[in-house]
């Protein structure tokens, strides 16, 4: 079985969120059972660029008039697995990925549509085709419609599973990009790529694709109902057949603290009390005045509404005057961060890191007592998988992904505190909770530690992929 992963982010690659974590874990699981070949853009300046890549094709790609050069490196290959990395300086070498705080770079159409486009050239060139192309997200979503188009037997021997991660981004562009795809013009209707007079790039990967998958059960559900479906709720519930949800998995190769190169003091669940001489550690190192007595509430996470940050700026606020410390480490949308700095300066108990930096994400899990993650949404979510390895006690809203992985205190078997109420007052209740129980040092090791047992790895996931590209493959 031939696998061709498609993203356009991949740790160590690039990362900009979740969908960085996810190519860089689950094709390479995959390839324990499949030949996988992972293949995403060659960004130059917000990723390291590769030692040692290896120029395996050089060739024209044609977007709407223009033929333009792409060239198809080698980054890695061993065993069953390799990465190889599309290349064009005038669409991928810039400061971001997708474009900076202020505003997303304004020729993301064409970036991704030469992206989708080298990859059908790049097919045909190698000649030998792959049983399955696994997209990710708007930036992939053109490919199954770009692949029927094409004539080589090399490409109709596939089939293709999208997988979205996020609803809300969805590469909804102006009407007249859809003649630089170079499609029949009968995609441009509302049963395909059309919405609302606008091209959908999601869309069309749903209605085109052969399977859809979207990153947890409990927000498969969600996104069939119009508070969360982001106007496509009809259009999966029409396709409802052939989508489902498979929970994300955490790659425990580096997310880990007992062998996490990152942080301060190595830990596990067998000598938990190491793991504060991490929050030690960090106050020291950045001169933090915080108690190390005090509960510590760390967020690591985009600043964007979806994530609920201004639930948690109000909790903040309103729990000012109480034995309980914060730090976030975030970028993103610029008034957020303009009010974050604001409410960091006026609220000393209060840390806030404006930027984008691993390594300190990696120190915030070891160090925090408690991870906070409101989200309004959220598709899974890894940063919660994440604190629960670490022993750091996830307070969530209940939704999404979120719902699928954290059990709540109240239960049996709790691993983290839980609202339903998307207000911060009910936000504020569940920190004061946790706060409360951290008075309890047994109580809350005997939660830190039910959390570090929990095994979200990418083995139950894989097989599940595994799964539907057999199926997919059986009804070819
Ligand atoms: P999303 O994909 O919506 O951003 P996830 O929880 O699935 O949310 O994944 C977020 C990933 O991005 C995690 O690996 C998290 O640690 C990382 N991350 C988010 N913000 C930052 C930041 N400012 N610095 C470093 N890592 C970050």
């Amino acid at each position: 079985m031939k696998i061709l992963f498609v993203s356009s982010e991949a740790v160590p690659y690039s990362k900009s969120g979740g969908l960085g974590d996810v190519a860089g874990a689950l094709p390479e699981k995959i390839s324990e059972s499949a030949d996988v070949t992972l293949i995403t853009p060659l960004y130059r300046n917000s990723a390291k660029t590769p030692q040692g890549i290896k120029k395996l094709y050089e060739f024209k790609v044609r977007i709407s008039e223009d033929e333009l050069n792409c060239i198809v490196y080698e980054a890695e290959k061993k065993g069953n697995f390799r990465v190889l990395l599309v290349s064009n300086d005038l669409f991928f070498a810039r400061e971001f990925i997708y474009g900076s705080n202020e505003r997303e770079y304004h020729d993301n159409f064409f970036r991704y549509l030469f992206f989708q486009n080298s990859i059908v050239q790049f097919i045909i060139k190698e000649g030998e085709g792959y049983d399955i192309i696994h997209l990710n997200d708007w930036q992939t979503s053109l490919l199954p419609a770009l692949i029927k188009e094409e004539t080589s037997p090399v490409l109709s021997k596939s089939s293709t599973i999208l997988t979205i991660h996020n609803l809300g981004y969805q590469g909804i562009f102006e009407h007249y990009h859809f003649k630089d795809t170079n499609l029949p013009g009968y995609y441009f209707t509302p049963e395909s790529l059309e919405f609302y007079g606008k091209l959908n790039s999601l869309k069309g990967g749903i209605v085109h694709s052969d399977r859809v998958v979207t990153v947890s059960p409990n927000y498969a559900n969600e996104i069939l109902t119009s508070g969360f479906g982001a106007g496509l709720e009809g259009v999966l519930s029409h396709y409802s057949k052939k989508f489902s949800g498979i929970l994300n998995g955490a790659d425990y190769n580096i997310w880990d603290p007992e062998n996490d190169p990152f942080i301060f003091q190595n830990y596990s669940a067998e000598n938990f009390n190491r793991k504060k001489e991490n929050k030690i550690s960090l106050f020291r190192e950045y001169k933090i005045p915080f108690k190390k007595e005090t509960p510590l509430v760390v967020a690591v996470t985009r600043l964007a509404s979806q994530k609920g940050i201004e639930l948690l700026m109000n909790s903040i606020n309103d729990l000012r005057e109480r034995d309980i410390d914060f730090i976030i480490l975030g970028t993103g949308e610029k008034e957020i961060e303009m009010n974050l700095g604001k409410l960091e300066k006026k609220n000393p108990r209060l840390k806030f890191f404006k930027k984008f930096d691993e390594e300190l994400s990696h120190r915030l899990y070891a160090a925090g007592d408690i991870f906070v993650m409101p989200s309004l949404y959220e598709p899974c979510g890894l940063s919660q998988m994440y604190a629960l390895r670490y022993g750091t006690i996830p307070v969530v809203s209940s939704t999404g992904g979120l719902d699928d992985t954290i059990d709540d205190i109240n239960g049996r078997a709790g691993t983290g505190f839980k609202f339903r109420e998307k207000t911060s007052s009910a936000l504020s209740t569940s920190l004061l909770e946790a706060a409360e129980l951290y008075k309890l040092p047994s109580e809350w090791e005997k939660i830190a530690m039910r959390g570090m047992g929990k095994d979200f790895s990418w083995s139950k996931p894989g097989k599940e992929y595994l799964k539907i590209y057999r199926q997919l493959i059986k009804e070819k």
